[in-house]
């Protein structure tokens, strides 16, 4: 048997992912970041962002599912839409299938994010660039929401970990700023980490956020890539009862959007923010 190169994933200490590697795609220090991309045969295309896995392509949609519909089909009549992050196009792929959306702003650190995605990751964005209700801007995320004015209805952190280029997407004045930002009972979601073994990220937030809205609390989804148990997603907004529509409600709303899925459903969306016991603990002492 030929021996393959392995990657192994540097993000947690002495616990790791590691993947057979097919294939060196791309591995090129960028603006911001090592990016690497690289196939193997269990996962498709893996993007690595210093080492972290960000993104594969068997994968990927639990992932924007989740963090888009969750928050748009709970809100209910987004027009307006921004994301922080999510260069590989994934969550904007996700938010163009809603129609009743206006506007679209993205704000993406690292062009060349973007652009290797594009090459090699087609499905991820499947053609959302060319969306006319896009404005894509190439800034770091806490930058541009200091000086914007423009109002959202959801606001989407697809962010990376909160270390590096990433970390600032986790501190008090960008949520300070993104509350600013939230029409009326707008609604902000962010990758939150996997709570087992990254138990600070659910207190620090819980911390920084809560003086900034009425509700805040996380919901989850099993992601493969993310190892470690369920991922978190934090849920940030004025309005309380977002979060606990019957699911007939978001069931006619799902229907009405016209949304095909692979992992959301509605009652997966309710169902998504009955939290483990040791994470509502990690919440209620932060
Ligand atoms: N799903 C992944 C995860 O859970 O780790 C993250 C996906 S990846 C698309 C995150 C994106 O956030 C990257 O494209 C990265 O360049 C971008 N990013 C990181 N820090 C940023 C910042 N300060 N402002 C804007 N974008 C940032």
């Amino acid at each position: 048997m030929q021996n393959k190169a392995l990657y192994y994933e540097t993000l947690h200490q002495g616990y790791g992912q590691y993947f057979e590697v097919e294939n060196i795609l791309f591995e090129q220090r960028t603006e911001q970041w090592h990016l690497s991309i690289f196939e193997t045969q269990a996962l498709g295309k893996v993007m690595a962002l210093n080492g972290a896995i960000q993104t594969t392509e068997r994968d990927e949609f639990i992932y924007h599912e989740m963090l888009t519909h969750v928050p748009l089909l709970a809100h209910g009549s987004a027009k307006r839409v921004l994301i922080i992050g999510g260069g590989d196009g994934g969550i904007l792929r996700e938010v163009v299938k809603h129609s009743s959306v206006e506007a679209i702003t993205m704000v993406e650190i690292d062009a060349a994010v973007v652009e290797m995605c594009k090459s090699y990751f087609p499905a991820h964005s499947n053609g959302a660039y060319d969306d006319p209700r896009l404005n894509l801007v190439i800034n770091d995320g806490l930058e541009y929401v200091r000086t914007a004015t423009e109002k959202f209805d959801v606001i989407i952190s697809d962010c990376t970990d909160p270390v590096g280029p990433g970390e600032v997407l986790f501190s008090s004045e960008f949520y300070e700023h993104c509350k600013r930002l939230l029409n009326d009972n707008g609604i902000f979601v962010a990758q939150n980490g996997v709570p087992f073994l990254q138990q600070d990220e659910i207190s620090n937030t819980v911390r920084r956020m809560h003086s900034y809205v009425n509700d805040c609390t996380f919901y989850q989804a099993a992601v493969p890539t993310y190892i470690g148990g369920c991922m978190t997603f934090v849920w940030a907004t004025d309005d309380v009862d977002a979060k606990q529509l019957p699911v007939a409600e978001i069931t006619t709303r799902f229907k009405r959007a016209g949304l095909v899925t692979r992992y959301y459903t509605p009652a997966l969306h309710q169902a998504s923010f009955a939290l483990p016991a040791y994470v509502q603990q990690l919440v209620a002492s932060a």
